[in-house]
């Protein structure tokens, strides 16, 4: 019998606050990635989706015979609705950030595969544009599973793909059965790689929940550097940071050094570059729409801007690592 946390589930103090992207982009000088055609979803986003995260509940409530029926119906759903993947975990206070409060006890999380012909070159203004898209489109599945649920009587709540969520879409999906934490700070799945994004679902349907994968990925890392290498920024650590808190699997986590990544992935198309020369299964993964096996991408290396970390509370272990006198510098 499962003990459930009560309601509201509150954000566990260890967890980092909620992700400030204006405080991190005002840190690097503002907004300076001008593409039409992403502006043009982010657009889309902000007037047709945020409007419709709330909703009226049906009256009438589907009934459902066993949590696994309710399960089996979500998931069916997510995938009709175009999910690539979809998983349900209880929501945790791990699963939360810092000073908020979800007051549901489920997610389901749903994730939809970027196409890798976007990303062949990166930084580009075509892996950008992907990016947007998929966040688009993903909370378009999101949006239409919250309706269906709320038709079906059932309350939920929205949290977009995008961001400016109460919740920590990679702990969920990893316990969600999605696949194992990359050295890259990302999931890798067994077949769809690391290109894809998450988004979820907070309902209190019972449902079935899923489980941690452990299908070697993350042992896979511990050998390959390819994103570490590639990392244009130098943001990616080359060991595990064994500070005692765990994956579910229970390996110490790689902590990206933030602070590095951000200003870079600010100037220069939202990056990507980490994702997409992934080794984990590359040519699985890496093709292309017409079913070829892409090319292994082209990284063009920039300027990489300093630095920057414009909260105290998130990058501990990355600045000890920058800090010549630490242990931990290498
Ligand atoms: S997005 Fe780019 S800068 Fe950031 S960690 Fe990945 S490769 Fe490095
Ligand atoms: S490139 Fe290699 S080390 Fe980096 S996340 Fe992928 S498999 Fe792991």
């Amino acid at each position: 019998m499962k003990t459930f946390y009560p309601l509201p589930v509150l954000g566990a103090p260890s967890q980092p606050p909620p992700f400030d992207w204006q405080g991190w982009y005002d840190a690097v000088g503002g907004r300076t990635i001008t593409i039409d055609e992403a502006t043009m979803w982010l657009g889309r986003i902000q007037t047709e989706q945020y409007p419709r995260f709330d909703g009226p509940v049906a009256e009438t409530r589907r009934e459902f015979v066993s949590p696994a029926d309710a399960s089996e119906w979500v998931k069916g759903r997510a995938r009709a609705l175009g999910a690539d993947l979809v998983g349900i975990a209880e929501i945790e206070p791990t699963d939360i950030y810092r000073d908020r409060s979800v007051n549901y006890r489920y997610a389901i999380v749903v994730g939809a595969r970027m196409a890798y012909e976007q990303f062949v070159t990166v930084p580009s203004e075509s892996a950008a544009v992907e990016c947007l898209r998929i966040y688009f489109s993903l909370g378009e599945t999101v949006l239409h599973l919250a309706d269906e649920l709320r038709a079906a009587g059932i309350a939920c709540g929205v949290e977009h793909p995008i961001g400016d969520s109460s919740v920590l879409h990679v702990p969920l999906a990893l316990k969600a059965g999605f696949g194992e934490l990359g050295r890259h700070g990302s999931i890798i799945h067994p077949e769809l790689g690391p290109l894809f994004r998450i988004g979820s679902i907070l309902t209190n349907l019972e449902m079935v929940t899923d489980e941690p994968m452990d299908a070697g990925i993350a042992a896979f890392c511990d050998k390959c550097q390819a994103c570490r290498i590639f990392c244009p920024a130098d943001a990616i650590p080359d060991e595990r940071y064994h500070d005692g808190t765990v994956d579910p699997i229970g390996n110490p986590r790689y902590v990206v050094d933030t602070g590095k990544c951000f200003p870079y992935f600010a100037r220069a198309n939202y990056c990507s570059a980490c994702l997409s020369v992934c080794a984990y299964h590359h040519k699985q993964w890496a093709t292309m729409n017409d079913g070829t096996v892409g090319p292994y991408p082209t990284v063009p290396f920039g300027t990489v801007p300093a630095p920057t970390d414009p909260s105290e509370n998130v990058h501990i272990y990355p600045k000890l690592r920058r800090d010549e006198s630490s242990p931990w510098h290498r």
